[in-house]
């Protein structure tokens, strides 16, 4: 099983949910058996209930990563064959309060799956204030610089802006977020959402996820997306 953990950072509301079926739709065009789990980092616990010596925080953590290695195995199909690849959206940005132990549960997670079976997407913001018309990275370099801090690295970097990122902001983000230019994805503003799968495939994210996540998908008959 492959898991593709999307994250978000600076605000919410840019386009990570999109952003991670447009992932799942250009891997499913593969031929691949693609399920997605969404998660909303809310957690209702009633502490009256606990034995007081019952510890939360690690029971959490192993909780969250058995109920998504459980979810991930469930069909989606109508063929019923298992899922191959887990496309997992993690609500809210980085640094929130409540999404912490998700965060430190992939955290672990990476490991416990092995590098070759785990990737992170990071969504994040370049605002282009019209105060100066400039695409600024500083938002998105604190929010790669939080995930990081938490355990969490980036494998690609998902940049919602208003207009394409010039050659020069994309490099700027390379640097000082610590990936290869390759690792720097532009999404603009578009008429239509139909058009991100399109964006991300014409800036080589397949090619990433294939050599990344080892997947053999270029023999597989490719659908129209
Ligand atoms: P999030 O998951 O980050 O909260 P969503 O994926 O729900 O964000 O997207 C928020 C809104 O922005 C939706 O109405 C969606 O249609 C729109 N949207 C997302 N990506 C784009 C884009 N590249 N261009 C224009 N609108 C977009």
């Amino acid at each position: 099983m492959k898991y593709i953990l999307v994250t978000g950072g600076v605000i919410s509301g840019i386009g990570k949910g999109i952003i991670a079926s447009s992932v799942g739709t250009i891997l499913k065009s593969c031929g691949l058996h693609v399920t997605a789990i969404k998660i909303d980092p809310y957690i209702n616990i009633d502490a009256g209930t606990f034995s007081p010596y019952e510890h939360v925080v690690p029971h959490i953590t192993d909780a969250i990563q058995e109920r998504v290695m459980r979810q991930a195995k469930v069909s989606v199909d109508d063929d019923g064959i298992e899922p191959e690849v887990c496309v997992i959206e993690l609500g809210g940005t980085v640094g929130d309060i409540e999404s912490m132990p998700f965060i430190e549960a992939f955290r672990q997670f990476q490991f416990k799956v092995k590098r070759e079976n785990f990737c992170n997407i990071h969504v994040s913001l370049v605002p282009q204030p019209n105060s100066t018309g400039e695409q600024k990275t500083k938002p998105t370099q604190n929010s790669v610089r939080e995930l990081r801090g938490l355990g969490l690295s980036p494998d690609l970097i998902v940049c919602r802006c208003s207009t394409p990122l010039e050659t020069a902001v994309k490099e700027k983000i390379s640097m000082f977020c610590h990936v290869e230019p390759e690792q720097v994805i532009c999404i603009q503003d578009v008429s239509s959402i139909y058009r991100v799968p399109l964006l991300l495939e014409d800036q080589g994210m397949l090619e990433f996820f294939c050599r990344r996540l080892d997947l053999s998908i270029e023999m597989r008959p490719r659908k129209m997306l």
